[in-house]
């Protein structure tokens, strides 16, 4: 079967007044049917402007320069706002780490589930309110009659997401990409919520592209991940391999940061340094600064992503041309 997004060496640059700077680079990756693909890395990798391409909503000073976006093997770079319109919501959905960001605080929460049905579907009034009660109830939302006549602001953060959730699901979209849907939340909320995404996963099938910089979430969502750095991605594979695995650098210093209960008292690893602005980016391994493996070659070459088993990593330590010089 054919995946359901497909991204094929993608590059998204900002325009400054002092020039364009790549802030994405060869970005390719695919999600299956039925599958959960995860991105990791630190803030300002690019996480999130990966997310923002394949929505077709970035930021104005940023342009795609390169590569292709497929979802269901059509093209969705160079679609018109109209031909974006009946897309999202409808076919590929989006939720934010903020529950605020994507909610209208002047609708009642009824009105804001049901919109997609009124958008795409010809259902009448009665229907989709029966519909949106379901969606509802399968987000394990409380007093479902009451609550379709409230207003974001009666409610708390974890409710909050969990109708911004409800408005992913309706549509029935193939794609939900979700940016962070747990971090701003308590603790217990947290864990909720991510179960929520489990029994998604479960019950739906639905494929998602899992945006976090928690590996716990990750571990307990995700069946394939991509690790960024800087605006590449430097590993893929499956969840297993990567966590039992890592092969880059960078990789291993972030399985080694995650807090183990085992390891209590110990003082927790960090990678020094940090990740290089836009306008810091040069050629060669971005990683170099910060990498105790640097050779002489990284700061000059990029290294090609090699395929390793399952797991495909760019960096020299598994290149050929590291091994001449
Ligand atoms: Fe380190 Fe070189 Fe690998 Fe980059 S390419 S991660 S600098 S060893
Ligand atoms: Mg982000």
């Amino acid at each position: 079967s054919q995946p359901i997004l497909t991204v094929d060496n993608l590059e998204v640059a900002f325009s400054f007044p002092d020039g364009e700077f790549s802030a994405l680079q060869g970005i390719s990756f695919s999600v299956e049917p039925n599958e959960v693909v995860g991105i990791v890395g630190e803030s300002g990798c690019g996480k999130s402007l990966t997310s923002l391409s394949v929505m077709g909503i970035l930021p104005r000073n940023a342009n795609i320069i390169n590569g292709e976006i497929q979802l269901n093997g059509k093209d969705l770079i160079g679609l018109s706002n109209k031909e974006w319109q009946s897309l999202r919501g409808n076919k590929i959905s989006m939720i934010f780490q903020e529950p605020m960001t994507s909610l209208n605080p002047l609708l009642t929460i009824g009105k804001q589930i049901s919109e997609v049905l009124k958008k795409h579907t010809k259902l009448s009034k009665e229907e989709r309110k029966k519909r949106t009660i379901e969606v509802m109830k399968e987000v394990g939302l409380p007093r479902t009659e009451e609550l379709y006549a409230s207003y974001p602001h009666q409610l708390s953060g974890g409710m909050r997401q969990r109708i911004v959730i409800a408005i992913a699901l309706i549509g029935e979209a193939n794609l939900i990409i979700a940016d962070e849907p747990t971090t701003a939340l308590d603790v217990t909320i947290q864990a909720q919520i991510l179960e929520l995404f489990r029994e998604i996963k479960r019950k739906r099938s639905t494929s998602m592209l899992f945006i976090s910089h928690d590996w716990g979430v990750i571990r307990q969502i995700c069946d394939r991940v991509f690790v960024m750095y800087a605006g590449r991605i430097i590993e893929q594979g499956t969840v297993n391999e990567i966590v039992n695995n890592p092969k880059h650098p960078y990789t291993k210093g972030l399985i080694l940061s995650i807090p183990d209960h085992k390891k209590r008292g110990k003082e927790l690893h960090t990678i020094p340094g940090r990740v290089p602005t836009l306008k810091e980016r040069k050629g060669g391994c971005l990683f170099v600064d910060r990498c105790a493996n640097a050779m002489k070659i990284c700061k000059y070459e990029y290294p090609k992503s090699l395929e390793i088993g399952e797991q495909k990593v760019s960096c020299h330590l598994y290149t050929k041309e590291a091994e001449v010089i």
